[in-house]
């Protein structure tokens, strides 16, 4: 993939960057990080007292400086548990800010992104904010697992610098097979124009394969990654894209210096650094998830298979499903509803969560199905 062939930032943009992290400065002048004094960042010299100790070190930098841009520690600890080079890796605010990069970076104005429906909205909403087109190619239904529709999708990628996918797909559940995955970013790599294609694996952890192993062989491949799910930090906002250095290179033209915050990147860091707490957690809700789908299809909802910490459950018409998300609202349980334009009306998403959360959710389906 080659720069010129590739749409996107201008040359010509300018980049924002800070000075060096005490970390690059210490090695380069021979220096102790410790003993560096920032006169560069227009800060305040103490931490605010109001913080607990716990969030005011013992990370570096403390909060009161900005974290280091390059995000050293905790990229560090990303590349081990993917099995890659640190610049292989572009960290974000979750893994919404990568998907908004990589939006920034593929789609100016009046380019177009294809997105296989139904599936994680932000495609859509990060393909209009750029002014882009969206190519819209509907997934087979249910009877086929939602699996893409890959002679439709291989017929549209001339037409698009984006491919926006998602495995396993929120919100149907099922991750892609592999050859359909093979079969949509070797034909994109071979046009062209060879669109980019995104692969999001928010909820790889639960149960699919990765990508992260072909982005030597297609440089036209990003993976979406997240601690949001299996790591269960959704609140601290760290993501990350994986793929071939040049890719990261033209994401990283656009990744604002200090969007993951110093605590956020720490945290995430100790997860990542001990996976296994996580993936013991990964494997109890895995196995949650097939206790709840076959409890809610006892009650007569039918839920779609699931590689993912939720299920897509059909309820019935639209109708039936509107009642029923109010049946279950007003009993304090918030599902996620598709509203009537959605080709999922008639659904509801779940999230998977504890026994006695989820004891409580059937006892109410109970209820709502009658
Ligand atoms: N991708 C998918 C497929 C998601 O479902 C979500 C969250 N619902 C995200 C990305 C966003 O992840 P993050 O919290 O890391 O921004």
């Amino acid at each position: 993939m080659s720069g010129e062939r590739q749409p996107g930032v201008a040359p010509q943009s300018q980049v924002y960057t800070w000075e060096p992290s005490n970390a690059a400065i210490a090695a380069r002048c021979g220096l102790r990080a410790q003993d560096i004094l920032r006169f560069d960042t227009n800060t305040v010299p103490l931490p605010p007292a109001m913080l607990p100790e716990a969030l005011r070190g013992p990370f570096e930098p403390s909060v009161n400086e900005y974290p280091d841009s390059s995000y050293a520690e905790v990229t560090a600890a990303a590349a081990a548990y993917y099995g890659v080079e640190p610049h292989e890796l572009i960290i974000g605010a979750g893994a919404d800010e990568v998907l908004d990069l990589i939006a920034k970076t593929c789609l100016p104005m009046g380019t177009a992104a294809m997105v296989p429906i139904p599936t994680y909205a932000m495609y859509g909403v990060l393909t209009g904010q750029r002014a882009a087109r969206i190519v819209a190619v509907p997934r087979l239904g249910p009877g086929d697992g939602y699996a893409l529709d890959v002679p439709a999708v291989v017929a549209k990628l001339p037409d698009v610098h984006l491919v926006w996918l998602c495995s396993p797909n929120n919100p149907t559940g099922a991750a892609d097979s592999s050859s359909d995955l093979e079969a949509v970013i070797s034909a994109a790599a071979d046009l062209p124009n060879a669109p980019l294609v995104a692969v999001d694996e928010a909820y790889f952890e639960f149960g699919a394969k990765t990508l992260i192993g072909w982005r030597t062989r297609y440089r036209n491949l990003v993976v979406v990654r997240t601690v949001s799910k299996a790591f269960a930090l959704a609140g601290a906002r760290v993501g990350f894209g994986v793929a071939d250095r040049s890719v990261i290179e033209r994401l990283e033209r656009v990744r604002p210096p200090g969007s993951v915050s110093t605590i956020s990147a720490h945290v995430a860091a100790l997860a990542l650094r001990d996976p296994a707490y996580a993936l013991a957690n990964v494997a109890a809700l895995s196995a949650e998830r097939e206790w709840l789908a076959a409890g809610l299809a006892s009650r007569g909802w039918t839920p779609a298979p699931s590689t993912t910490n939720f299920l897509l459950v059909l309820i019935g018409d639209p109708d039936a499903a509107e009642r029923a998300a109010d049946g279950l609202l007003h009993a304090g349980i918030v599902p996620r509803t598709f509203g009537p334009a959605n080709p999922l009306r008639g659904h509801l998403r779940l999230t998977v969560r504890s026994r006695s959360e989820n004891d409580r959710l059937l006892e109410v389906v109970e209820r709502v199905s009658r």
